[in-house]
């Protein structure tokens, strides 16, 4: 029987751990009970630098709870980075992410379960509706979504970053090097072959979104501009669309020789330059977003850096398992 570990990625989440821990830990229970899993499957918890009271939480919870592991990493590395460091640094044969408010359906493990054993490599959750989202949150994403479908990048529409993957799949992931990580582009770069569960979105029970406006536009870009080229492509296409206004100006300019005084085409003239040093500052600026890109891949930084890893005691699960075969007889 394969070894299941749910990934799940916690940044200041104090509010919302006590209820998900205690959801995941039945459905984990549910699953293994009804052999869909090995026994040895685990709940594995990233503390992704909290500065609330996220860790002692998960300390507590490993202490008494067989079936939950956490992660601590050395300081805030993003969503990203707190679900890598977690399929990464642990052995299994089947990993899901799920985030810790659980808005996304739980529930669907099971159903994820069921494809993965009809032979997909990878199952993507996907978002029926998302009528529990803001208004602002749900246009901004779905203009998100077909923007980056608009500008070629594989993205799968409404999906996020709840999936199972078979180790297959994270070994392949694992060589894929890059620093400005946005895994729902890669993913399906990997390949093989895939499947989908559908569900509704929930709101966050408790706790605020760690995704507000100034991140989530700073991880916009950052999936468009490490997946795209598009951007500087148009950059291109607009300097060559206004170098050829440019020439036409100045055929303009040629036929009407001496029609008129020199200082009438002065407004015009400063408009152009204006408008155009402009337009050169815009490109100039995507062209740096992408040098920034190669600087940062150049350096190979860590995606991320473990301090602390917390499990229930060996000794103490091996009397608890004896227990509960007890418990049984
Ligand atoms: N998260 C994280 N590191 C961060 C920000 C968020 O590990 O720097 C986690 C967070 O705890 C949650 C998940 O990523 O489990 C998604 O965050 P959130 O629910 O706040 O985002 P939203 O659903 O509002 O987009
Ligand atoms: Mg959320």
């Amino acid at each position: 029987m394969q070894k299941l570990l749910i990934v799940i990625p916690c940044y200041n989440e104090e509010e919302v751990l006590p209820s998900t821990i205690e959801r995941m830990d039945g459905l984990l229970r549910k699953i293994t009970e009804a052999k869909m899993a090995a026994s040895s499957s685990r709940l594995l918890f990233i503390d992704d630098g909290s500065t609330d009271k996220t860790w002692q939480i998960l300390q507590k919870t490993c202490k008494q709870n067989p079936l939950c592991e956490a992660l601590r990493l050395s300081r805030n590395f993003g969503h990203q980075g707190a679900i890598l460091a977690g399929m990464y640094a642990n052995d299994a044969d089947l990993y899901v992410t799920i985030d810790a408010d659980l808005q996304d359906d739980p529930e669907c493990i099971i159903e994820m379960l069921q494809k993965i054993h009809n032979g997909a490599e990878i199952v993507y959750g996907i978002r029926k509706e998302r009528s529990s989202d803001t208004w602002f949150k749900r246009v901004s994403a779905q203009l998100f979504y077909r923007l980056m479908l608009l500008l070629g990048v594989k993205i799968i529409y409404n999906h996020a970053d709840f999936r199972m993957m078979t180790r297959r799949v994270v070994e392949e992931l694992k060589k894929f090097p890059e620093r400005n990580l946005f895994l729902r582009a890669v993913v399906p770069l990997v390949g093989f072959r895939s499947d989908n569960v559908y569900y509704n979105r929930t709101p966050r029970t408790a706790g605020t979104t760690k995704y507000p406006l100034k991140k989530m536009l700073a991880f916009a870009w950052n999936g468009i501009s490490s997946f795209s080229i598009v951007p500087l492509r148009l950059v291109t296409f607009t300097g060559f669309l206004i170098s050829l206004l440019g020439a036409c100006f100045v055929l303009k300019i040629f036929l009407n020789y001496n029609a008129h005084g020199a200082v009438s085409g002065w407004a015009s003239t400063v408009t152009l330059i204006t408008l155009f040093s402009g337009v050169q500052m815009v490109s100039l600026g995507i062209i740096g977003e992408y040098i920034a890109k190669i600087f940062v891949e150049v350096k190979q930084r860590p995606l991320y850096i473990v301090d602390e890893k917390i499990a229930f005691p060996a000794h103490q699960a091996k009397t608890e398992r004896k227990r509960e075969q007890n418990k049984k007889q």
